[in-house]
């Protein structure tokens, strides 16, 4: 089965006005080659959507925040609503980032209602899964994956589960410079499709899935990671602040997936 390749920048709590843009202006030409063979995406921190989505223009990248509110509007200080982030022009939300989950104590009941909040206003969710170390350690691996599936599944039923993205990212793996080796890599990618088929109703679902890898993907590891067929492109923290990083991050996508990079635009840059 076909699936889109897809490449989704996040920028965690990282950032300015300048900043941004200065990254911006060298990472646009750079990724212009590949614009048309994979979908690609950044997620500012939230204050900064407006700026970023006027910097991306009409390349055709996207716009994705971080997180998202499970309730619709009200008295929920400091929370943004999916329908803020629509207006704000994101196509895509995080949901569940390890982070979030660990650190300001979202479950697997809050990112489900999260999801189902994005798909309620037709915004594209990126639900992310992993597990810790220990839960590695302990040969919790699959089970606790598959508690974060089903929770979402619960809420949206398998049919919905495939309007979002899903990114696997073990906890021990997100900025620590520690990837998962390879066999992980695909064991886990391969276990998550076969659960998803194995849903009532979720006949090739799971082979429907987009199904990232994100974990300390570097210029340097993406190819061989990219090559797995389970592994439809990335979900990459640092190495998104970096212009050659994540732009060579891409050029690894589109050759493991057999992607031509736009040769006009190749030329065009050549010149510039
Ligand atoms: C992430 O933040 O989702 C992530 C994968 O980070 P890093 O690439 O820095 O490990």
């Amino acid at each position: 089965m076909t699936r889109q390749p897809v490449l989704i920048g996040n920028w965690k709590m990282n950032g300015s006005l300048q900043s941004n843009q200065a990254l911006l202006v060298r990472m646009l030409p750079r990724l212009r080659p590949f614009r048309d063979g994979i979908e690609l995406a950044f997620c500012p921190p939230a204050p900064y959507l407006f700026q970023v989505r006027d910097l991306l223009g009409y390349t055709g990248i996207k716009l994705g925040a971080q997180t998202v509110s499970p309730f619709v509007s009200g008295a929920y200080t400091g929370d943004v609503s999916a329908t803020m982030l629509q207006e704000l022009g994101c196509r895509y939300a995080l949901v569940g980032h390890s982070e979030r989950r660990v650190l300001f104590g979202e479950t697997n009941e809050t990112v489900a209602a999260r999801f189902q909040a994005l798909l309620n206003v037709g915004l594209t969710p990126v639900l992310c899964i992993g597990e810790t170390e220990q839960e590695r350690d302990a040969g919790q691996t699959l089970a606790v994956l598959q508690q974060q599936l089903q929770a979402v599944i619960d809420q949206v039923g398998v049919a919905f589960l495939t309007r979002g993205v899903i990114a696997y990212e073990p906890v021990w793996a997100i900025g620590t410079g520690k990837t998962a080796t390879l066999e992980q890599i695909a064991e886990v990618h391969q276990a998550i499709r076969a659960f998803v088929n194995s849903q009532p109703g979720g006949a090739e679902q799971g082979d429907r899935l987009i199904l990232l890898y994100g974990g300390s993907v570097k210029a340097d590891n993406a190819g061989a990671i990219f090559g797995l067929p389970d592994v439809d492109g990335g979900l990459i923290g640092s190495a998104s602040l970096n212009a050659d990083a994540f732009a060579a991050i891409a050029g690894a996508l589109a050759d493991a997936k057999g992607i031509t990079p736009g040769q006009a635009d190749v030329e065009r840059e050549v010149e510039s």
